[in-house]
């Protein structure tokens, strides 16, 4: 059919300039590269317009042929991804004669899918009135794939497909806005395999990947079509439950139900992914309405801390978030606002440990941290390095700890009584991985003039576990630039020969806790044999720390060791009093 039968009934067809004009259209129109469709107003008993014209690139597009679309109407294009709003919009504008531009996801005779671009318009006839629909359809489906790739990168975890971070916490804030509205409650679960690592190390990272994707899809199935499950990372994935109405015992049930189902025993697919994962999760669980007054952040932590909580009583179980976590973790930010504090005021401040020989000489310190608080006195580390490390405030805090060393170093430098000493400084995994620690270390021992051998670097032994390709690759940059490096806490944690013949350490520590029981108990004196072996077959010095008497001091010296750290020769000290003792030992002090 061309367009002129098309027509017919529109247009007087004896007049013969106006088919030709019609003839020259027929042509363009057969010539277009998009699809072009007329269709007749609808009739009163049709379910909408019915097609009158098709032109050819539209049915090479869509696999139709005239028979198969004159007198249908162009519903025959949609199907079940069809978006029923775009829809809508598009008879509305169709009731009132109204032109409208949208883009659909229509179907072909194959069933193929396609996107096009309608440009919908009514044409009046000689009268005047509107009696026929056109629409040009431009086929959309190259920009719409990249647009859905764009769309799965920014927004989707490519391993499960899963909705990712980003996209997690604009579901949820969507979810607040509108429970805000409705005061209903939503929830969240978050969910940890347990034992998941044990699959990597023992099946390897494809089968941990394989098994982190049938994960994905067990934990889909216990869900309905709102819900939001993402994974955030690692083997960590959390479940926004929207519409959980307004009562919150039946938020509560209807929550507890979903997570009860999840931790329901695995099933075949998992199984077939690992022989040794367990099967089991620990799930934190928070219910919140919509008048609360946390950010997102905080009920995703809340989600977390019940997690945690989870995991301490036993796993394989869930936690709802209560009142006694809430106040546990309202004292936890207000030591984590208290360590930032102590970083603007410079509440911090550096004890010195003397290191020294036998006799008591001094070879140099070790630098240990304090927080001096204004109200609360000194506070020792222990009850704030773990803190500073999981809130990542141990890197400023760190840096400040370097810098103030390295400045110390400077002060010695400038006499000759003092300019041998050595300093030791502690230094957490978490600094060691942050990107710029080597660089800022060098600037800072540049900018002071420090010879970088007088610094020595304390790592803790669990350093051992996590040994990484780029942190064995830092610690060799840190040995070129000639500073020190010393293996802390020795024999508390895991380390093995390789691994000390694989870092060029200088110097071991044994860790305090074998010195303590030194002469009491067997296994710790010789476990203290068997390091000072050691280090001597590996050519590194070996430092006691914790040396509290002669007893003690007599034992490691016999056994072949030469430096010591201990009550035994001094407390950690503030600057101003290490000052005021070396002058008083040799004599100057008033
Ligand atoms: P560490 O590196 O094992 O430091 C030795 C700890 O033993 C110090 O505790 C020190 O005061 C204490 N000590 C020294 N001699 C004796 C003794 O004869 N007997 C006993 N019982 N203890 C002794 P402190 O100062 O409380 O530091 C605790 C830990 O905090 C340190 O353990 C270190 O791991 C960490 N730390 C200290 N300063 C820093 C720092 O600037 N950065 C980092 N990342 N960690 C630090
Ligand atoms: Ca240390
Ligand atoms: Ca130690």
């Amino acid at each position: 059919m061309n367009l002129q039968s098309a027509l017919i009934p529109l247009v007087p067809t004896d007049d013969t300039r106006l088919v030709l004009a019609l003839d020259l259209a027929d042509r363009i129109i057969d010539h277009s590269s998009d699809a072009i469709l007329i269709s007749a107003a609808e009739p009163i008993d049709q379910p909408g317009p019915l097609i009158v014209f098709a032109n050819h690139t539209f049915k090479t597009r869509t696999g139709y042929s005239d028979e198969d679309l004159i007198g249908k109407t162009p519903r025959i294009l949609q199907g079940p991804k069809t978006d029923q709003h775009t829809l809508r919009r598009i008879r509305t504008a169709l009731e009132t004669w109204k032109p409208i531009r949208e883009e659909v996801l229509n179907y072909k005779k194959s069933g193929e899918e396609f996107w096009q671009e309608l440009n919908i318009f009514p044409v009046p006839n000689a009268a005047g009135a509107f009696t026929h629909w056109v629409s040009i359809q431009r086929d959309i489906t190259a920009r719409k794939i990249i647009e859905q790739q764009n769309f799965d990168l920014a927004f989707l975890d490519p391993l499960t497909n899963l909705p990712n971070r980003r996209l997690f916490f604009d579901r949820l804030f969507q979810t607040i806005v509108k429970n805000t509205r409705s005061n209903h409650y939503a929830a969240l679960l978050y969910i940890d395999l347990d034992h998941f690592k044990l699959v990597n190390d023992r099946e390897g990272h494809a089968a941990g990947d394989r098994l982190l994707q049938a994960v994905a899809k067990r934990l889909e199935a216990c869900l309905r079509a709102g819900d939001t499950l993402s994974r955030l990372g690692g083997d960590e994935y959390i479940v926004l439950l929207d519409q959980l109405g307004g009562d919150f015992e039946v938020a509560s049930s209807i929550t507890e139900g979903v997570a009860h189902r999840m931790l329901s025993s695995p099933d075949r697919l998992l199984k077939e992914n690992t022989s040794t994962w367990i099967g089991t999760f620990s799930i934190g669980i928070t219910i919140f309405s919509g008048n609360h007054t946390h950010t997102l952040e905080e009920l995703v932590e809340q989600s977390d801390s019940a997690m945690y909580q989870a995991k301490a009583l036993g796993r394989n179980r869930l936690q709802v978030y209560d009142q006694a976590m809430r106040q546990a973790n309202s004292e936890k930010s207000a030591q984590i606002e208290n360590l930032r504090h102590a970083l603007d005021r410079d509440w911090f401040k550096l004890y010195f440990q003397p290191q020294c020989d036998k006799h008591g000489n001094i070879l140099g310190y070790e630098a240990l941290l304090r927080l001096q608080h204004p109200t609360h006195g000194l506070i020792l580390p222990g009850a704030f390095i773990a803190l500073a490390e999981s809130t990542h405030l141990i890197v400023p805090i760190g840096r400040w700890v370097l810098a103030q060393a390295c400045q110390q170093l400077a002060r010695w430098a400038t006499q000759p009584q003092t300019a041998a000493y050595f300093l030791s400084v502690n230094v957490s995994l978490r600094q060691l991985h942050h990107a710029e620690f080597v660089d800022d270390l060098m600037a800072e021992l540049k900018r002071t003039g420090v010879n970088p051998e007088r610094l020595t670097l304390e790592i803790t032994e669990s350093l051992s576990r996590t040994h990484s390709e780029e942190i064995v690759e830092k610690i060799r940059r840190l040995k070129q630039f000639g500073i020190r490096l010393s293996l802390d806490d020795f024999g508390t944690g895991f380390s093995s020969l390789t691994y000390l013949k694989n870092l060029p350490f200088d110097e071991l520590k044994i860790d305090r806790s074998f010195i303590s029981d030194l002469i009491t108990n067997s296994t710790s004196a010789s476990i203290v044999r068997a390091t000072l072996n050691l280090s001597e077959a590996l050519g590194l010095a070996v430092i006691a720390e914790g040396v509290e008497t002669q007893a003690q001091l007599d034992f490691l010296f016999d056994a072949g060791c030469r430096i010591f750290q201990g009550y035994f020769f001094d407390q950690p000290m503030p600057i101003e009093v290490l000052e005021a003792k070396r002058l008083s030992v040799n004599g100057l002090a008033p």
